[in-house]
């Protein structure tokens, strides 16, 4: 190894290779084990990963990536930016404090980090929030993992980033003190003898205006001027830096990360400035699942000698959002696996990678390389059928039409209706995990089903409801169990990543062609169906959606594998229809979320994400009410691509913006059936009638009443009974009033 850092990852799962993190946080909040057990078990699982990532061969081991909830709330925290009435005896318990709020306080809000599946605490940045070093929680993770013989880079969110995540007003203007609290704390750390720090700029990998840029400049210009302290790599991935990698070369900070798997080597050349730098290159995914074609790899490590003073090996972003090991897993087909990487996998091809870079191709390196990759799942039919798709086949009658052959769906001015689930009670859960288990089979499991969906109809009927659901019981997750019912989709059995604080999902792998063996939802909504005259809506995932809540294969473009799914999602729409289905749900809760963080890739994304539910609910006759979910309502850059849709109906989150969302669709045009959510599902609090009354009429003024629905904000399945019931009671005598005076 030279003066550089030599190959690394930028960042590592932490919630345990078996979620033991999640199991210790939550028995400690339920009271079931005390503090320093759960301290116990985050040093253990800390000292695993160090070890593994140093006996893989990493040449540089990154620290403080340990979070016991999530490393934005760590930072603020390391800068004496928690909110002061949060704070508690313990630090632990401060943290978890402002994760999950109090008895009597409100957390922080939480909210998507980047384009990806995870959360992160929002910092409050006020008048009151005096930065200051009260933290030592990297210099305390480095000597930890030095007692153990490991010396490691700690890893720290950067100023800049904080303070463009953090929300008050203008937070950026308190850049300068902040950076004085890093400079502080890059002083400790050189104290300690901490060669590397690495400090992480995601923010910038997403259009920034020119007071950032200038804002970046002068923080690095300052942190690259402390006398004493670590080298600094700066990291900046989930995309390309743009121009902020010009501001970041021009400043003396030591080595530069970039994401050459989201972004590219486009532009590195012209930053001459980069040549007196180290770069590393971020040649492995850090958010997908596939494994790295070693020569290619390799091939473009090496053509990026010329740019920069020396070149090392990285994955191209934090490894948080892949699960930790392959090697843990049972269940899947060869042909699936052996074109797979996780965590663990790709710390390997890093460590290949960077020996190949350093002494030219080894045995070892030849032998993984040379691997065989399955081909992907083909499925000729499939593909034809989209090749062959007439130029018709994303277009519905025109809107007008459709309201009249809907005309015999019965339905009242503001009618009722909910986003699909129904309370997931421990019945529910019960009979999922004996079917599991193999202690309850198919049938006796359908049977539990059904007679839930039979509870669910006789309640709704006897609330009053207008369009009713069956309740999604036999749902576990809303991509998941799609995936699990198409083929060209694995699952996995540990899988885990985190989503934000305990909670983990278990992503499905779209890893070929994607077909639908037979009909999925049928045979629970005709179920339902057959026990009531009501409206049953159907309920379906929509192919955005499946996308951004899995590993999607990189083979071939989103838009291929969204126009997969979705002629699964097209045939399963004509099956509920011949079945005598009349309305149908396609819920794009993710719609927003995949929005790519550059404008200048938006345009193609809106595309084949619109055109994919356009293909998706393209076949449906005129008389098929289709209803679409969205579960926001800032929706910003994505207003039109929601009336681009074509949904006859599009329930939205509207309780807690006090139907504010109303005004901005009519602005956009919008002007098909909408139903702004008047229940805010999120919160237990029952809604009482007058305030329901107050919310419809508030709406009822924006859209005219045989365009206006009245409905919850989003599925009741995280609620009990106990609150949904009487929630939907109200809702429905509310609906009832302002129906009869308006
Ligand atoms: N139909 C789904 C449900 O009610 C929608 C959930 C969502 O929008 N996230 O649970
Ligand atoms: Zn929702």
């Amino acid at each position: 190894m030279t003066s550089g850092i030599g190959s690394t990852v930028l960042g590592y799962p932490r919630i345990g290779p078996r979620r033991e993190l999640k199991r210790a946080v939550e028995s400690y909040w339920a009271g079931r084990t005390d503090r320093d057990a759960l301290l116990a078990t985050a040093a253990r699982l800390r000292a695993d990963t160090w070890r593994d990532l140093r006996e893989a061969g990493l040449d540089s081991v990154p620290s403080n990536t340990f979070s016991f909830y999530d490393q934005v709330l760590d930072t603020a925290a390391l800068v004496g930016a928690i909110p002061a009435r949060y704070r508690q005896d313990h630090e632990v318990d401060t943290l978890f404090a402002a994760a999950r709020g109090t008895g009597s306080l409100a957390p922080l809000e939480l909210t998507k980090w980047f384009d990806t599946n995870y959360h992160y605490l929002v910092p409050e940045i006020d008048e009151t929030t005096t930065f200051a070093l009260t933290g030592d929680k990297p210099l305390a993770e480095h000597r930890e993992a030095r007692a153990q013989g490991v010396p490691t880079r700690p890893v720290v969110l950067g100023p800049v980033t904080f303070l463009l995540l953090a929300k008050g007003v203008d937070p950026l203007s308190r850049l300068d003190e902040l950076v004085e609290v890093y400079a502080d704390l890059l002083r400790g750390l050189a104290d300690e003898g901490v060669e590397w720090v690495q400090l992480d700029e995601p923010a910038f990998a997403a259009d920034r205006s020119e007071r950032e840029l200038v804002a970046l400049e002068r923080a690095y210009t300052r942190l690259a001027a402390q006398s004493a302290r670590p080298q600094l790599l700066v990291t900046g991935y989930y995309g390309d830096l743009g121009r902020a990698l010009g501001v970041l070369a021009g400043t003396a900070v030591d080595a530069l990360a970039v994401d050459l798997v989201a972004g590219s080597e486009e532009g590195l050349a012209e930053v001459t400035a980069l040549r007196g730098k180290i770069l590393v290159a971020g040649l492995v995914d850090g958010r997908n699942v596939w494994r790295t074609d070693l020569r290619a790899a390799l091939a473009r490590a090496e053509a990026l000698r010329p740019l920069a003073r020396e070149v090392v090996v990285s994955t191209s972003s934090t490894l948080l959002h892949v699960p930790y090991d392959l090697d843990q897993e049972q269940g899947l087909g060869e042909e699936v696996r052996d074109r797979l990487a996780f965590a663990r996998q790709k710390v390997h091809e890093v460590v290949l990678l960077g020996r190949a870079l350093a002494e030219g191709p080894t045995e070892e390196w030849e032998a993984e390389a040379d691997r065989p990759r399955p081909a992907p799942r083909h499925d000729g039919a499939v593909r034809s059928r989209l090749t062959g798709l007439q130029p018709d086949a994303r277009t519905r009658a025109p809107y007008a039409d459709r309201v009249a052959a809907q005309s015999d769906l019965g339905l009242p001015r503001l009618a009722t209706t909910t986003i699909g689930s129904f309370p997931q009670t421990t019945e529910i859960r019960t009979a999922r995990a004996a079917l599991r288990s193999g202690e309850l089979d198919l049938d006796g499991y359908a049977e539990r089903m059904r007679t839930e969906i039979g509870r669910v109809i006789a309640l709704q009927e006897d609330i009053g409801l207008d369009v009713l659901v069956h309740g999604e019981p036999e749902r576990n997750d809303m991509v998941q169990y799609f995936a699990e019912h198409l083929d060209g989709v694995a699952g996995t059995e540990l899988g885990w990543v985190q989503s934000y604080g305990s909670r983990c999902v278990r992503p499905p792998i779209l890893h070929g062609d994607v077909t639908r063996p037979e009909p999925i939802t049928v045979p629970w909504t005709t179920h339902a169906r057959s026990l009531t005259t009501r409206q049953v809506k159907g309920m379906l995932t929509g192919p955005v959606t499946i996308l951004a809540w899995s590993f999607v294969r990189d083979d071939q473009p989103l838009r291929a594998t969204a126009d997969q799914v979705a002629l699964a999602l097209r045939d399963e729409i004509a099956d509920l229809e011949a079945a005598g289905t009349r309305v149908i749900q396609v819920d794009e809760p993710a719609l927003r979320e995949l929005l790519p963080l550059r404008e200048a890739d938006r345009e193609d994304y809106l595309d084949w994400s619109v055109s994919a539910f356009r293909l998706a609910t393209g076949g449906a006759a005129a008389g098929t009410q289709v209803h679409t979910h969205l579960c926001y309502s800032e929706f910003g850059e994505v207003i039109e691509a929601i009336d681009a849709l074509d949904a006859d109906v599009t329930t939205i989150e509207a309780a807690r913006s006090k139907m504010e969302v109303l005004a901005d669709l009519s602005a956009a045009g919008f002007a098909r059936g909408v139903g702004p959510g008047v229940y805010d599902i999120h919160s237990p609090r029952v809604p009482g009638e007058e305030e329901l009354v107050a919310l419809i009429a508030e709406a009822s003024r924006a859209v005219p009443g045989d365009r206006l629905w009245v409905n919850p904000d989003c599925g009741l399945k995280t609620r009990a009974y106990a609150e949904v019931e009487p929630a939907l009671r109200a809702l429905v005598a509310a609906a009832k009033r302002v129906r009869e005076t308006t």
